[in-house]
């Protein structure tokens, strides 16, 4: 069989996802760099793949089933990455304004949001690669906040 392909619009065709690619799909501090989703590492898509190379739901910790059928315009799996963005894209904003209230302190805001993990694990302390992870994501988030004042 063979089916007609194009390069993948996210990754230009290598296959995985770097910063550089991040930042000119608007997705930084959403994704990470790593395998592109998209076409699942092939660096090519079938020609009638039109779902948009910046949708944010389309990521690896989707399932694969669920990816497949945002490649296939699948209705329920586009509303469901229509919510997923929304969403990710608030939250980016409620954290910068909370970092701005906190006068640009991430080690607080990263300690505020460790905190919340803790609730939301029933008290249980989080892993310590989770709070590293935390806490470098909010140092991120200052550098790319103050960047955009
Ligand atoms: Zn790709």
């Amino acid at each position: 069989m063979f089916f007609k392909t194009k390069p993948c619009p996210r990754c230009l065709g290598k296959g995985s996802v770097d910063d550089a690619d991040i930042k000119r799909l608007n997705a930084e501090l959403l994704w990470l760099p790593g395998m592109c989703a998209y076409c699942e590492g092939k660096g090519v898509v079938g020609v009638r793949v039109n779902v948009a190379p910046e949708t944010l739901y389309l990521n690896m910790d989707v399932p694969k089933r669920e990816r497949r059928a945002l490649r296939r315009g699948n209705r329920g799996a586009l509303s469901r990455a229509e919510i997923y963005d929304q969403r990710s894209r608030e939250f980016l904003i409620h954290m910068i304004q909370r970092l701005e209230e906190l006068e640009g302190d991430h080690q607080a805001l990263a300690q505020e949001h460790i905190e919340e993990l803790k609730l939301h694990m029933k008290g249980k302390e989080p892993k310590e690669q989770d709070k590293v992870a935390v806490l470098e994501w909010c140092q991120q988030l200052s550098e790319y906040a103050g960047s955009k004042l």
